[in-house]
């Protein structure tokens, strides 16, 4: 029963239909989100009203631009979670 369940969820998933928690707060205006169905997650930022994809760039942002450790919840390491990568100037 709980297969079938987690199906129709990873469904729901597939078509946007996600289940949003607050997998860390960054600031007290922007927050990370995650769904624990699919892994994926998202920065939400109240200041500009925008819900992102959590990708490289915005990790890095956070992690190395502004100096917030991120964390990410047991079940993210379930798949790697999205490292920061080391800024590189050779351009
Ligand atoms: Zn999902």
């Amino acid at each position: 029963m709980y297969k079938i369940i987690l199906f129709l969820r990873r469904i729901l998933c597939t078509i946007g239909y996600h289940r949003y928690i607050v997998a860390q707060e960054l600031t007290n205006r922007s927050r990370r989100i995650a769904c624990p169905y699919c892994h994926k997650s998202w920065g939400m930022n109240d200041d500009v009203r925008a819900v992102i994809p959590w990708d490289y760039e915005l990790a890095d942002l956070y992690n190395n631009m502004l100096g917030i450790e991120l964390k990410y919840l047991p079940w993210e390491q379930s798949q790697p979670p999205i490292k920061t990568v080391k800024r590189q100037f050779n351009d």
